[in-house]
């Protein structure tokens, strides 16, 4: 038996105060984890104490809140590096989330790297965080923009990565976890393999990170990019990982207070990294939360929360296979804490909303995949996504809802 299988997860369901309620007169139950989590009391206390006790602004002011301000800033930078494996808290940035961190690369490092001619590769499962930043700089710069395909299965095609991996390409950024697949890339080839070629990489953690234990320096990743928000922490900080040396080479993106050391009327020089990219006064609380949120989940354990979360996407696989007409999409296990499906007789919005009217909280669309939803012939799917709050009986009952579901809307 694994050691997740010992721990009391009905005791740590209760770290989470919002769980606790009647949606339209039945028990909520919360599968749109991917889009984001909920808060632990633990994160939602600190953040109230934060603003109860310390509150003020950061690095500009000599008295005692604003040092206390500043310490707990930065000791959360120095929490986010030890947690994500990282060489040292000055290649960790600060910024609003996964889309903020990857704009900042595409923009800063893209304005200042990418000539015409150059490649950058994605994958056809990105997320549009990690697609449309692209386009935007590619189209500034001359760039052209390479996809390795997705097969049936939901797999990227690795086959194809050789032909598709040659020297024009200068940064490869790809996810880790697929948001609607439930895919898990192989990053640690897929960073080697750039790497030979002298390529970076970029990897999106946004679906990994609060899930699975993850150590970019194991990963051999130049960059990598989360949100808060998905790992129990709170909405409005993010993470950008650089490597020393890659962060160092890329200029400011955006100009201001906090991220400067001299200013004339016509000139600035700039603070080193990761001050450099933190132009105005950034996320404190949020980032004290993240810290918090990072205390919380390794009480618990990210091996064990990922054995959890398996044992529920495994238990919904199968358990949605006996459902007439619902087809999964992705990979079988081991994959992300998600499964997607569609249901022939049912628009996913129409599915949707037919859960929401008995307390369960499903998410359907096109997930910001787009182009993935397209190479699959879908409009949409329907997606539940789980984390370790969730239980087996909330599985069930989703499969009665489902059920009752195909017979609606026959
Ligand atoms: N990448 C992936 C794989 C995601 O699932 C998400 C959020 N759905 C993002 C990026 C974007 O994250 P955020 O909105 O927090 O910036």
């Amino acid at each position: 038996m694994h050691k997740s299988a010992l721990i009391d997860w009905e005791k740590i369901r209760a770290d989470f105060p919002i769980l606790d309620q009647q949606v339209r007169d039945q028990p909520l139950i919360y599968f749109d984890n991917a889009a984001t989590t909920q808060k632990p009391r633990a994160v939602i206390e600190t953040l109230r104490n934060y603003y109860e006790h310390d509150n003020a602004n950061v690095h500009r002011g000599l008295h005692e809140l604003s040092s206390r301000a500043t310490e707990a800033y930065e000791r959360s930078r120095q929490r986010v590096a030890e947690f994500i494996g990282a060489e040292s808290e000055e290649e960790i940035v600060f910024t609003r989330g996964t889309t903020e961190s990857i704009n900042l690369v595409a923009q800063a490092w893209g304005g200042k790297f990418l000539r015409p001619g150059n490649v950058v590769l994605l994958t056809e499962m990105e997320h549009h965080s990690n697609l449309v930043p692209w386009q935007l700089i590619a189209e500034k710069t001359g760039a052209e923009l390479r996809f390795v395909p997705v097969r049936d299965d939901g797999t990227l095609a690795l086959e194809k990565l050789s032909s598709l991996l040659t020297k024009e390409v200068k940064m490869f950024a790809f996810t880790h976890i697929s948001n609607s697949l439930g895919t898990i890339n192989p990053v640690t080839e897929l960073c080697a393999r750039a790497r030979a070629i002298g390529a970076l990489t970029l990897v999106d953690l946004a679906q990994s990170i609060g899930h699975i234990p993850v150590n970019v320096r194991e990963l051999g990743c130049d960059l990598a990019a989360f949100s808060g928000h998905k790992m129990a922490g709170p909405t409005g900080i993010g993470v950008l990982y650089g490597r020393r040396e890659i962060l160092e080479a890329i200029p400011p993106w955006q100009g201001g207070g906090e991220m400067i050391t001299s200013v004339t009327l016509q000139k600035t020089t700039f603070k080193r990294s990761p001050h450099r990219f933190e132009a105005g006064t950034p996320d404190i609380a949020g980032a004290i939360g993240l810290a918090a949120a990072i205390d919380y989940l390794e009480r618990i354990g990210r091996a064990d929360i990922f054995q959890h979360d398996s044992r529920l996407t495994s238990y919904a696989m199968e358990r949605l296979t006996e459902i007439p007409s619902l087809r999964l999409l992705g990979p079988p296990a081991p994959r992300g804490a998600l499964v997607g499906f569609v249901m022939a007789a049912a628009h996913p919005h129409d599915l949707t909303t037919f859960a929401d009217q008995r307390g369960l909280a499903l998410r359907g669309g096109h997930h910001c995949n787009q182009p993935l939803m397209r190479r699959f012939g879908l409009p949409g799917t329907t997606r539940a996504s789980f984390y370790f709050y969730n239980t087996l009986e909330e599985i069930d009952r989703m499969v009665e809802i489902l059920r009752d579901a195909v017979h609606f809307f026959a």
